[in-house]
């Protein structure tokens, strides 16, 4: 519609939007969608148009005027659609949304000309032609045809299938569908950087229709994959992370969400705290397009989605175990401490297991969730623990680097013995991280070549290649890593995974912690014994009687007993959870501004809530934290008592709490 004002959106968060008038040239080509150039602030940048209308806005002072039109082709109701969505959804504003979807910018592109998409057929026949498919087995047959079925009926799928099972082939067979139809695919994986071999065999089979997208990436990079996208001339598959899913999709027939069980596509911070498997099925619910999940564990919400009749669930080989390609061996690191039979981190028994491995040849991979040498030091005269200036938390040890560092700010010190409380040279390590695991197991097997594979030494993206080109490569015999070993890439040669101090996984009072544990167990698992090899993994645990290991070594994954408990209990996928934190950096100001909110919240329809509760580290970057966990009912009531909540605290905020921050997280992981 002709308008002479327009509000705008602009990629940062404000509750409101902000009214332009559409100078007289321009009235008529400013739309709703288009992305135009105006003055904000000292600058001029790029915003969306919501709205465009005739009536003045009510407005004290004088109104921008609209700069240009920016030449990018603008966003379509879909794109506006799946914004609106996240900003309600994950409790936020649209302008945090645009944000997170584009940057602090919009690019500036090339007019998007209607004409190109009538060559689309002859290219899609070519596209058959460069596009190479294996053979299924019967199995993979009859998954991809559930498959066919529901994306028709618009039935989101959800894929079991044990590693190495052939999800994949059955992805790309699907894919390959959508392209011959002139439709495109978007691929989500949780970890980018760990798919190189992903990557090579979707080149091998779309060539040039493959685009991966993610955020390491140059702007360069990114810019063009969205370009190219945006200015559609002919379907692509599109590999990429969670932040794929704000491309500017014009004819999405497909979205695979591999690993969907994995915490990566969750975004913690900034908001929109959203998780990309969720914000999937609502992308291809706005694109009608199908959408096929997929995993080895996959997550309790997805199967209490299929439970409840939401999703349809095939499976590729019943248990994981059934293979018989890996066996499972739990050792009690107590009863072998009192029988002598530790050496250093290590049993003996799982020491020999490694001379063993490394005599024939095979690689081994040694696991532990805690990345530095040490999470802390003590005096062994005061028993005083250096903890961070800024956070309540211990300080980790690095011993190459001979500091005490902080994980959780950038904060760091010189590590010497001395104790700062009593002068005495007293101070120990406790506790072990990778980096001792590593330093003990090149004392152990001195003629290996050992790895470490964590946060610390993947830093670099080339560090990080080359670390996993060495071990598939057969360079190094032993990679000790952190969580981030655990995710989607196979090594042939690997036949032993062994955890250390498993235990911590369980460290956390987090209701999901039996499920996350699992997940990684079966994980792991799905690493090793590919093809003719057979793998082997060693769990070190000072508390074997834990349920999950049980499960773990019998095949079982636990989770029907996990369902029903989180239902007893009250927990999700069976309720909606949303973490509200709020930090100041003074306690008392954090305490004051929960009262309000603990009174307010009844107000807003809220019945079950906990909290103020402080989190297991309450003071993070010198600000206090306390949180509230927020119980909602599911498919009721929940959009608008989120909305209540969100616009509810953020008045608060203007009114009572300056400086206060509040975080929204909902469906927290
Ligand atoms: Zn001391
Ligand atoms: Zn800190």
């Amino acid at each position: 519609m002709r308008g002479s004002f327009a509000n705008l959106l602009f990629p940062v968060k404000l509750t409101f939007e902000l009214s332009y008038r559409i100078p007289p040239p321009l009235e008529g080509k400013v739309v709703r969608g288009s992305h135009v150039l105006a003055p904000f602030g000292n600058k001029v940048i790029t915003g969306l148009v919501t709205k465009v209308f005739d009536t003045p806005p009510d407005f004290q002072g004088l109104i921008k005027d609209i700069t240009e039109i920016a030449g990018t082709g603008g966003a379509s109701e879909k794109e506006i659609a799946f914004i609106e969505w996240m900003a309600q959804y994950y409790m936020c504003t649209p302008g945090e949304v645009l944000k997170a979807a584009v940057g602090n910018s919009i690019d500036v592109t090339p007019p998007k000309m209607s004409n190109q998409k009538k060559e689309t057929s002859k290219l899609v026949n070519e596209t058959n032609n460069c596009i190479k498919t294996g053979r299924l087995t019967r199995e993979q047959t009859y998954v991809l045809d559930c498959c066919r079925k529901n994306i028709k009926a618009n039935i989101p799928t959800l894929i079991k299938g044990v590693t190495g099972s052939g999800k994949t082939e059955i992805y790309m067979e699907l894919a390959k569908e959508q392209l011959s139809q002139g439709k495109s695919v978007l691929y989500m994986v949780p970890e980018i950087a760990l798919s190189k071999q992903l990557t090579d065999r979707l080149t091998e089979h779309f060539g040039r229709h493959l685009l991966v997208f993610h955020s390491k990436m140059t702007p360069a990079a990114r810019k063009k994959v969205r370009e190219s996208i945006r200015n559609y001339q002919e379907p692509s598959i599109i590999l990429g992370l969670r932040s794929s899913l704000f491309l500017p999709f014009d004819e999405l027939g497909l979205i695979v969400v591999d690993e969907e069980h994995d915490n990566s596509y969750k975004q913690s911070d900034p908001a929109p705290r959203y998780n990309g498997r969720d914000a999937a099925l609502m992308l291809a619910r706005i694109h009608g397009a199908g959408i096929v999940l997929g995993s080895a564990t996959p997550s309790l919400e997805s199967i209490y989605n299929c439970h409840s009749g939401r999703f349809s669930l095939v499976e590729l080989n019943h248990k994981y175990h059934s293979a018989g390609t890996t066996t499972t061996e739990v050792i009690d690191t107590i009863r072998e401490g009192q029988k002598g039979s530790m050496e250093g981190l290590f049993s003996r028994r799982t020491l020999d297991a490694i001379g063993q491995r490394l005599q024939k040849n095979e690689q081994v991979l040694v696991f532990r969730n805690r990345r530095s040498y040490s999470p802390l030091v003590q005096c062994m005269y005061c028993g005083d623990i250096p903890y961070c200036n800024n956070c309540n938390v211990s300080l980790n040890y690095h011993k190459k680097r001979s500091i005490l560092k902080c994980h959780y700010c950038e904060y760091a010190i010189r590590y010497n013995t001395i104790c700062t409380k009593c002068g005495r040279p007293g101070l120990k390590e406790r506790g072990c991280g990778t980096e001792m695991i590593e330093e003990q197991l090149r004392f152990f097997f001195p003629g290996s070549k050992v790895a470490r594979f964590d946060a610390e030494t993947t830093s670099s993206k080339v560090n990080e290649e080359k670390l996993l080109s060495d071990f598939a490569a057969g360079n190094t015999d032993i990679l000790v890593g952190t969580q981030m070993i655990s995710k989607g890439f196979d090594f042939e040669r690997l036949t032993l995974i062994v955890l250390v101090q498993a235990d911590s996984m369980f460290s956390t009072d987090d209701f999901r912690a039996s499920e996350k544990a699992m997940q990684l167990l079966v994980q792991l698992a799905g690493r090793s014994g590919r093809r003719d090899t057979r793998g082997h993994i060693i769990v070190q645990t000072a508390r074997p009687d834990n349920q999950v290991y049980i499960d773990f070594v019998e095949g079982e994954d636990g989770m029907a007993r996990e369902l029903q408990e989180r239902k007893e209990f009250g927990y999700p996928p069976f309720v909606r959870l949303v973490r509200i934190s709020v930090k100041h950096p003074s306690k008392e100001r954090v305490e004051g501004f929960c009262d309000i909110i603990a009174r307010k919240l009844p107000e807003w329809g809220v019945i079950d809530f906990t909290g103020p509760v402080p989190p297991p580290v309450e003071r993070v970057k010198r600000e206090y934290i306390l949180n509230f966990w927020v119980k909602l009912k599911r498919n009721t009531d929940s959009p608008t008592i989120k909305s209540t909540i969100f616009a509810g605290i953020e008045s608060l905020v203007r009114e009572a709490g300056r400086g206060v921050s509040v975080g929204f997280d909902p469906d927290p992981l």
